[in-house]
């Protein structure tokens, strides 16, 4: 074997890895079918502005070693996200916090907000959640969800909201106080100069072949490495034997405009059904960029064929199931290994790949020894 480990995908998972594994003297391949590296993570300069090309990525995390760990590689900013939803002419502040709650209602106290709320979800009449649609009605009650949430999360999934799983909701912040993070984290940022460089150093001195895709690659080297580790889709490798996984899709349109500000703020979502698009992303606002020009990038969600990139998993229990199903088949074969959030059909921030990825070397290399 000329390997002793083929990585495929050269995304935060399979870089992370590499980058441990050749720190412990194993010779590795990486390969991405990609003609970059980084994965969904990759950011370009354009117009001296760090362009997220796969939509926005905010580092965010409350593990302080997850956090150092990162940092060996970058140093990040002080971006907080603060994002902000346009419904038809009205702008609200997001996560839904008391300036959503004073601009909606005309309010100011925290008992205030709670009281219209409780009103709202008592009128509803519901108890027991059982889709998005009443598990966010009682969560914030009728007016929010009808301006900020069904809109958005229809065109998000593809589905009316009384189709779809409560849980998707419950990821979404609500808090009574005047505060417009919206994450809870201890930790957040953006690393200065960009996400690729990170995984550059990750792969410094490591052999990559970009544009290779593993099922094409496979074929002609079919004992390149004793063991794989996979960071795509786990039924693609498969060969879709149980059934397919279901994904969401995204599409992305960005423009380089010749203003300096166009929207004032990093993430600006567009809830209203009839908005085509998700939200809108300005780049430069992630680093406080002062450059004459900016770049924007229009985010519309996108049913997924095999052809689109998968870049969510949808985990509702009929996906769960199966993915279970290839799991167990992945379990008997002791030369390949899955991770990532493909590899491991879980929707997977940043920091949980790093958590996830170190889990991964620890279990090949520590238990071992
Ligand atoms: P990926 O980054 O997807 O890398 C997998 C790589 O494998 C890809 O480069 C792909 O080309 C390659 N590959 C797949 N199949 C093959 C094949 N057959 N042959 C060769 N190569 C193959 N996380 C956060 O922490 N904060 C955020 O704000 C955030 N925002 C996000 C926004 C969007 C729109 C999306 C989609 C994700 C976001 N994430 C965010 C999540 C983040 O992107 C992931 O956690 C991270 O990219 C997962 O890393 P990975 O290595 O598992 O997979
Ligand atoms: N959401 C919403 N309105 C918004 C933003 C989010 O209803 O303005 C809902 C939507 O259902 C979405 C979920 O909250 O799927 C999680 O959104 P978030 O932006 O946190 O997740 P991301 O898409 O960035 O992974």
């Amino acid at each position: 074997m000329q390997y002793d480990y083929l990585i495929v995908g050269a995304g935060p998972f399979g870089s992370l890895f590499a980058y441990e594994a050749t720190k412990r003297g194993k010779r590795c391949l990486v390969i991405d079918k990609r003609d970059h590296v980084a994965g969904n993570i990759y950011t370009e300069n354009v117009e001296g502005i760090n362009v997220h090309k796969y939509g926005a990525h905010i580092f965010h995390t409350s593990n302080k070693a997850t956090w150092e760990y990162i940092n060996q590689f970058a140093e990040f900013n002080h971006f907080v996200n603060a994002p902000v939803a346009v419904y038809n002419d009205e702008l609200y502040n997001l996560p839904f916090n008391m300036n959503t709650f004073s601009k909606m209602w005309g309010i100011k106290t925290p008992a205030e907000a709670k009281r219209i709320i409780e009103e709202q979800i008592a009128n509803a009449g519901v108890d027991e959640p059982r889709n998005l649609e009443e598990q966010a009605i009682r969560l914030v009650g009728k007016d929010i969800y009808e301006k900020l949430i069904k809109g958005y999360t229809e065109k998000q999934w593809g589905r009316p909201c009384t189709e779809l799983p409560a849980f998707i909701i419950k990821r979404l912040p609500v808090r009574f106080t005047y505060n417009n993070n919206y994450f809870t984290d201890r930790y957040q940022g953006i690393p200065i100069g960009g996400y690729s460089q990170i995984i550059e150093k990750m792969l410094e001195g490591i052999e990559v072949r970009l544009s290779t895709d593993y099922f094409d690659f496979v074929k002609e080297n079919p004992n390149i490495a004793t063991k794989t580790l996979f960071t795509g889709p786990i039924d693609q490798f498969y060969k879709y034997c149980y059934g397919e996984l279901e994904y969401r899709s995204l599409v992305f349109d960005t423009k380089i405009l010749d203003e300096e500000n166009f929207q004032g703020n990093a993430v600006v979502n567009y809830t209203a059904a009839d908005v085509p698009y998700t939200r809108i992303i300005e780049h430069k606002h992630f680093e406080f960029g002062t450059q004459m020009k900016t770049v924007i990038t229009y985010e519309y969600s996108a049913d997924w064929t095999r052809d689109d990139e998968p870049y969510y998993p949808i985990n509702d229990t009929r996906n769960n199931s199966l993915f279970l199903k290839y799991r167990e088949l992945a379990a008997s074969d002791p030369h390949i290994i899955f991770g990532g959030r493909l590899g491991g059909y879980k929707y997977y921030d940043m920091d949980k790949v790093i958590e996830a990825a170190l889990g991964l070397v620890e279990k090949e290399f520590e238990e071992s020894n």
